[in-house]
């Protein structure tokens, strides 16, 4: 459904784009229909301007992204609107995505617009069935402005608004490092039923565990390139690029306490790295070629 192939994006920085940062470094993945891949990686590590790329915010220096087959870069405006009546994003901070002075489910009023074939009253009928599905009481959240509603409600909102949209792709950036922890159980849940559901989900986090707990795939992302991919039982089960194994060994355990002295792990940063050659360890299961990149 969604391919992302050996994408790379540069960023021009600096007074008159004098300097430059590439942000992202040959990054190749899938999501199919009705999967869960979680995209993994500490802050700066390229997440998000992969997941903007996707959404067409930003363009690759190089590389392609294509959806159903269809390079995205070529679209029209008249296929982006298209495009984004099958994908969408959340992010991490709901609040942004709602004008303040406007009442919050107005976001779900302006999809009305890609509909215009539909009645009212089967119009209504549908915004309900989708705020069921994000578990949202309708008389909870209609008629409420944003700071009315929580951070949880504003983002299932968001939700149940690409549910309206029947969309098949769902970029999800860090939508509950802002919800706290009861909250955060229920949206991942929602996820999976999204999923039951056919949608594919890019779930793009830097909490392994969460990506552990949601995903069928997981990809590893460091300084913009893939260390470690393919089936998230294989990648959290048997990792084997140290940087994963690192990764994994500093996920705090629930049953130990933080000690000062215990020695932490520590994976070397080397400058000038290029893009990385993923070798396949076991089926389902990429690992970059040691010595590229670690
Ligand atoms: P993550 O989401 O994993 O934290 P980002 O994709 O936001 O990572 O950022 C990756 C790198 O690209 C970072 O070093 C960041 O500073 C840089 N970057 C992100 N957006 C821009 C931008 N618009 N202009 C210049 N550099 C950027
Ligand atoms: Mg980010």
């Amino acid at each position: 459904m969604l391919r992302v192939d050996d994408v790379t994006k540069v960023y021009r920085t600096g007074l008159f784009g004098s300097g430059s940062q590439t942000a992202v470094s040959g990054v190749s993945f899938d999501v199919r229909p009705g999967e869960v891949v979680s995209l993994i990686g500490e802050s700066g590590s390229g997440k998000t301007t992969v997941g903007r790329m996707i959404l067409r915010l930003t363009t690759p220096t190089a590389g392609t992204i294509s959806f159903g087959g269809e390079d995205v870069a070529g679209y029209s405006r008249r296929d982006l609107r298209r495009y984004y009546a099958r994908v969408q994003g959340v992010f991490q901070d709901p609040f942004s995505s709602y004008n303040p002075i406007f009442k919050a489910d107005r976001v779900l009023a302006l999809v009305k617009g890609f509909f215009p074939e539909i009645g009212r009253s089967a119009w209504d009928e549908r915004v309900e069935e989708a705020l069921n599905a994000v578990r949202l009481e309708p008389g909870a959240c209609l008629g409420k402005y944003p700071h009315q509603l929580s951070g949880g409600q504003l983002q299932r909102m968001l939700i149940a608004r690409a549910l309206l949209l029947d969309i098949k792709l769902l970029v999800a950036d860090e939508i509950i490092s802002m919800l706290d922890a009861s909250t955060r159980i229920d949206v991942l849940n929602l996820l999976g039923d999204l999923k039951e559901r056919g949608l594919g989900v890019l779930f793009i986090t830097h909490d392994l565990s969460l990506g552990n707990y949601i995903s069928d795939r997981a990809v590893i992302l460091r300084h913009g390139m893939i260390v470690e991919a393919g089936a998230t039982s294989k990648v959290f089960g048997n990792p084997v690029h140290p940087y994963t194994r690192m990764l994994l060994t500093s996920v705090p355990q629930l049953h130990t306490k933080w000690d000062a002295t215990r020695p932490r792990p520590v994976v070397e940063q080397t400058s000038g790295e290029t893009a990385a050659h993923l070798v396949e360890v076991e089926p389902d299961h990429l690992v970059a070629a040691v010595g590229e990149t670690s």
